[in-house]
């Protein structure tokens, strides 16, 4: 009997993708790794230079013992295991930006292994293997732009050779571009607040090179796998993912058998491209790098380290939600940075009602933010003035009205909610009671079923009687005055 595929099952979900990233981090020393160059971006080409990086004969390198010591932050956060001796080892290749022939980097003893991250998916997790963190030190830069005859040649800028790096690689535990997209955003979200890296992908300190293969669902060994390098965000990364699977599947499908190589990714075309093969040498000779001594991490120096390790962003999230009572949904807004939830917390604690600090970033703060197109971090009303203002609702000194109002004045004005509550003449709401019982004194008239209903036991009429009159007041009424006066005329 011929058993001809499921139709409604396409090729593509008969497959499995495997997704490995490795992830480069450039560290925030204010030198290199082994000499003392800045290593300030965006200065004038080749500036920040010396014989040590340039790798002149007879220079010498010297560890940088902060870059150690972010290497190892950054590491510990990501619960690796830190061995207490890591060699130096040079990787030998032939590349312009390379005058060198090799970079120092670590090969089969790295600083850090075993470690682990866990990603949120459709409210379940899973666990991300990190199979090691090793140190090594940054290529230079080819220029193919901004600098006369540029159509015809390409220059070299070797500022950035010997920046402290952080190679940071998965284990193959991603299976899918969603999988690799989360990981990549917790990823930079705890390097962020351990301090030891901006992650700025325009200026390339976090970059991303991705392995990928497909195999049919079920099958133990893994396909050929290919290299998909210089993507520069994490949306393409995503993207690049999504094609080259489906490529892979294509391949197979017609037959034919995946090549191992490195692909480019175009972001125009959405599309990756193999590299010409002998751009690809790919035969790195490893060897210990003979003028560096083994790196000896031992227990009182980490130590020392990982006393200064911030808390960090799940173990913030969820203290938060038990501190504050706010939902894990505010709590994952408001660690959007550390110094977001610095802030937050500053406030909060503050405030006589956490949560309703909470509520107003939320609801209040973050639909302007989002209609102006600004960052939390470019808001005009600070977290101090979300308190204040938070207070002010909560005393019943204003209303929620009121405060919209006072907000849309601090985003039309680019003014913080204390300085625009001044310019207004501090207003207080309306507890003028003879006007509120006029207005109550009318709504029960016109509504005497539900005071019957009222009257008959169903107290919760109460709140809609308050909402009538809230209306009726244009939000301008203290609630806690209108809930008093109502339930003295309706108790009467
Ligand atoms: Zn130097």
């Amino acid at each position: 009997m011929v058993t001809t595929p499921d139709p409604t099952v396409t090729a593509r979900a008969r497959y499995e993708p495997v997704i490995g990233l490795e992830v480069h981090v450039q560290l925030l020393t204010a030198s290199k790794i082994f000499c003392s160059c800045s290593t300030r971006f965006g200065n004038p080409p080749n500036t920040n230079v010396c014989p040590v990086c340039l790798g002149m004969p007879g220079s010498l390198p010297v560890l940088n013992r902060k870059a150690v010591e972010f290497a190892v932050l950054a590491a510990t956060a990501l619960n690796c295991r830190i061995n207490e001796t890591s060699i130096f080892a040079r990787k030998n290749y032939f590349y312009p930006d390379l005058p060198k022939g090799y970079q120092i980097s670590q090969y089969d003893k790295p600083l850090a292994e075993h470690g682990s991250i866990e990603i949120k998916l459709d409210g379940s997790s899973k666990k991300i293997g990190i199979t090691r963190v090793h140190l090594e030190e940054d290529a230079g830069k080819s220029l193919h732009e901004g600098f006369a005859d540029a159509a015809e040649k390409t220059a070299i800028d070797l500022n950035r050779t010997g920046v402290p790096l952080i190679e940071i690689v998965s284990e193959p535990d991603i299976a899918s571009p969603e999988e690799a997209y989360q990981y990549l955003t917790l990823l930079k979200e705890i390097i962020l607040y351990t301090g030891v890296s901006d992650c700025n992908m325009e200026e390339g300190s976090l970059r991303c090179d991705a392995n990928i293969s497909v195999r049919p669902r079920g099958q133990k060994e893994f396909g050929t796998k290919t290299e998909v390098k210089n993507v520069n965000s994490f949306r393409f990364i995503r993207d690049a993912l999504e094609y080259e699977i489906g490529r892979q599947v294509d391949v197979l499908e017609a037959g034919g058998k995946i090549t191992q190589e490195t692909r480019l990714y175009n972001a125009n075309e959405g599309k990756t491209y193999g590299m010409r093969s002998k751009e690809q040498a790919h035969d790195y000779r490893y060897f210990p790098e003979p003028d560096l001594l083994p790196l000896v991490v031992d227990e009182k120096w980490k130590g020392e380290i990982t006393r200064q390790l911030p808390e960090l962003p799940e173990v913030r999230r969820q203290r938060m939600v038990n501190e504050y009572g706010i939902t894990e949904y505010d709590a994952a807004v408001l660690t959007y940075t550390k110094e977001l939830a610095d802030q937050f917390e500053e406030a909060a604690k503050a405030a006589t009602n956490p949560k309703r600090v909470a509520n107003l970033v939320q609801g209040e703060l973050m639909g302007r933010l989002k209609a102006k197109n600004l960052e939390i971090t470019q808001s005009p009303i600070s977290m101090r003035g979300v308190a204040m203002s938070a207070d002010l609702v909560e005393s019943g000194s204003i209303s929620g009205k009121m405060l919209k109002d006072l907000y849309d004045l601090s985003f039309g004005r680019g003014k913080d909610f204390a300085k625009v509550y001044d310019e207004q003449g501090r207003p207080v709401q309306s507890s003028d009671t003879s006007a509120l019982e006029k207005i109550i004194d009318e709504i029960l008239a016109s509504h005497p079923k539900q005071v019957e209903q009222y009257r008959a036991g169903k107290k919760t009429m109460i709140g809609f009687f308050v909402g009538q009159v809230m209306k009726a007041s244009k939000g301008q009424a203290n609630p806690q005055v209108v809930n008093e006066l109502l339930t003295k005329k309706l108790e009467a």
